[in-house]
């Protein structure tokens, strides 16, 4: 089914803005997909017990037909190209692609949760939905 999907993006390792580009790309690319408005890059203090840089987030929305396992499997596929190492959890990374919303479907599931789990938690993501949210021409 055809849905509207916001997508988190952040890098606090390496070139940081080249990383964000890359993913904004990728992203336009994605087969059965379209970009529907992307936020400002927006710089944050990282979350969680690990010591590390700052972050560029930025949000994205886009339509797609893809499902949230098959839109996740495409994050990690671009997470990887960028290099991005998986360690620990909230350690630094070059990339990170986190499924913030769907707009019509919820998932449950080992490997995925949707909405994201944090998102009530994380005020920049909350503000960064509510503008692209706002925004949209339907
Ligand atoms: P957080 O999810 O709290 O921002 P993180 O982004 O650092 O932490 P990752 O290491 O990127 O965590 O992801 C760990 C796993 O989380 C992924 O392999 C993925 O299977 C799972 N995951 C569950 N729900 C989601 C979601 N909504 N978006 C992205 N990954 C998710
Ligand atoms: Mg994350
Ligand atoms: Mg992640």
């Amino acid at each position: 089914m055809k849905d509207v999907a916001y997508i988190a993006l952040g890098s606090n390792l390496g070139q940081r803005e080249v990383f964000l580009a890359q993913a904004r790309g990728a992203i336009a690319a994605l087969a059965r997909t379209r970009v529907l408005g992307q936020t400002e890059v927006e710089e944050t203090a990282p979350i969680g017990p690990i010591a590390q840089g700052q972050f560029l987030n930025q949000m994205i929305a886009i339509e797609t037909e893809l499902s949230p396992s098959e839109l996740l499997t495409e994050l990690h596929r671009i997470e990887a190209k960028a290099g991005r190492v998986r360690r620990t959890r909230w350690g630094p990374r070059t990339l990170d692609l986190d499924i913030v919303l769907f707009e019509h479907q919820s998932v449950h599931e080992q490997e995925l949760t949707v909405p994201h789990p944090e998102l009530s938690n994380r005020d920049f993501w909350l503000r960064e939905l509510a503008t692209l949210r706002s925004s949209r021409v339907e």
